[in-house]
């Protein structure tokens, strides 16, 4: 039987993690530098691909082969050109040569995978609020490097991993704070023993360390700039000053002034940056970050005096203004002691072993057998029905939500829609989804749409029977139905205009170091 194991796929740092003998979880280290955590980078070569600081050294001489933060790009429609260096919309262009980002994350994966031997299963982490497509492509990206996965939100892995500590006094309804390289996450929960029940989540995709290296990177630019009369070339497509940012943002989480010799177009210039110049450059992400703490309290309808502890998970919680912000808002200081680092991949692991208990020996067993998990969808989905408009005596499209957010999974709605007009040939399927609850069809993203013919004798209100179901792992299914001719339509949702799965696997042959 092949080993199961829990993988937090991070924007900038990856990590696995097993349960050890005894049930507890135990990061996996790359056996060839003893790195726990391991740079979400990756160098394409002519028939090898290199992940890890590697990758990242690499972007300093060769750009144009190394993909950083692939993570972002997992639900856009988009090749990495090694010939032009970047991501390139695929929209109404046809074979251009390159890797789409469920391939580059496989490499990721694979590289991971090989820190042990005989992984065959896997839970794999993706941010609360990461879109349908994004969900898709990183199982087509576990698909490929010969994984069996499932998915869990982040911040559910990390509470459960904080609820599974030994002698643990998480208790009651939880904050979980999670500020990584390249997202932010905020899950509120209930904690019981092991069992945790999650009330909501909500998130920012693009908030986390890379955006506050790139105001580092600013704040240099500027006083290079002010020494020398000439600012820095390029700065924020410089890896190397990204690698200076990232050191100059650690040290500040511990002192209140960094300094750091910067090369530039005129020489070497010794820079100082101060805590205060740093986190006065980051007030928009903080501002940010507060009303997300807020909108977090309303959906869960309540108060921050209802909130039991916060739980810090992800590399940017050092930071200091952080835990201030915190305070503030929760009239508390969150709760320290857990690796945040790793708390992801060990929650995960967890989870992965709850999910495949046969593969597990009796102490794991044991160790995990009071562990309850009840995750809800994140989004409301929904799709595009018509309406009549009386007045003006025509039809106009609505958008109407099938599931909820918050909806406890697992769930399986039905909604029945009817047929428009007396011989219409076809009905649009087209799943939607949405942060808020939309009607207006300009406000949601569509992410699917694909015919359903009608039968041919098909009259006006004839149904059509539309349901939407989630299993406990997060993973959506569709199935359109004409109730009269009885012929369905299923819908397993992709990036639009993604490649089949033989496809993504004919150009990527490499030998992975
Ligand atoms: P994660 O995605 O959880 O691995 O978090 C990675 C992010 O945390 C990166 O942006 C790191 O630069 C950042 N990080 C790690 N350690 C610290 C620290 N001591 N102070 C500030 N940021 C940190």
């Amino acid at each position: 039987m092949g080993k199961i194991v829990g993988i937090d796929l991070g924007t900038t740092f990856s990590a696995i993690a097993e349960l050890d003998d005894l049930g507890n979880p135990e990061v996996l280290s790359d056996p060839e530098n003893n790195n726990r955590i391991t740079r979400s980078a990756v160098y394409i070569g002519r028939d090898k691909a290199i992940v890890g600081d590697k990758a990242v050294d690499a972007a300093v001489t060769n750009k144009k082969n190394t993909i950083l933060e692939v993570k972002s790009q997992m639900e856009n429609e988009v090749v990495w050109s090694t010939k032009e260096g970047g991501w390139i919309e695929k929209e109404g262009k046809k074979d251009i040569k390159g890797y789409v980002p469920s391939q580059i994350s496989s490499i990721i994966l694979s590289k991971l995978k090989d820190y042990t031997s005989g992984v065959k299963k896997a839970v794999v982490t993706v941010p609360a609020m990461f879109a349908e497509a994004a969900r898709s492509a990183t199982l087509d990206a576990a698909k490929l490097a010969k994984l069996d996965v499932e998915l869990i939100n982040e911040p559910t892995a990390a509470v459960l991993h904080y609820a599974n500590l030994p002698g643990a006094s998480v208790n009651g309804r939880v904050l979980i704070f999670d500020l990584g390289g390249g997202t932010f996450d905020i899950t509120i929960a209930n904690v019981k023993g092991k069992k945790v029940d999650v009330i909501t989540s909500v998130g920012d995709k693009h908030l986390g360390g890379r955006r506050f290296d790139e105001e580092i990177i600013n704040i240099l630019d500027k006083k290079y700039k002010k020494a020398k009369s000439k600012g820095l070339d390029n700065p924020l497509k410089d890896e190397k000053l990204f690698t200076i940012a990232e050191r100059i943002k650690k040290i500040l989480s511990n002192k209140d002034k960094a300094t750091e010799i910067i090369e530039g177009p005129k020489g070497p210039h010794k820079i100082d940056v101060s805590r205060k110049e740093f986190e006065d450059s980051i007030d928009t992400y903080i501002e940010k970050i507060k009303m997300l703490m807020e909108e977090a309290l309303e959906r869960a309808d309540c108060k921050a005096n209802n909130i039991s502890q916060t739980l810090l998970v992800g590399g940017c919680t050092r930071m200091p203004v952080i835990s201030q912000v915190i305070t503030k808002i929760m009239k508390k200081a969150p709760v320290k002691g857990v690796n945040v680092d790793e708390a992801v991949a060990c929650g995960a692991a967890i989870y992965a072993g709850l999910q495949n208990k046969d593969s597990l020996n009796t102490a794991q067993r044991k160790a995990i057998s009071n562990v309850e998990l009840n995750d809800v969808c994140n989004f409301y989905m929904g799709t595009l029905a018509l309406t009549i408009d009386q007045e003006r005596n025509m039809a106009v499209q609505y958008n109407d939500t099938v599931i909820p957010r918050d909806t406890k999974l697992p769930c399986s709605i039905t909604k029945t829609y009817t047929v428009v007009s007396d011989g219409q040939k076809a009905i649009d399927c087209s799943v939607t989804q949405s942060e808020g609850e939309e009607k207006d069809v300009e406000f949601v993203n569509l992410i699917s749409n694909e015919p359903l013919e009608l039968s041919k004798n098909a009259k006006a209100g004839d149904p059509i029977e539309v349901t939407y179901s989630y299993d406990s792992s997060g993973k959506m299914h569709c199935i359109f139905e004409d109730k009269k001719s009885k012929k369905k339509h299923e819908i397993n949702l992709k990036p639009i205009g993604s490649k089949d799965f033989k496809e993504l696997k004919d150009n990527l042959d490499f030998e992975i170091e």
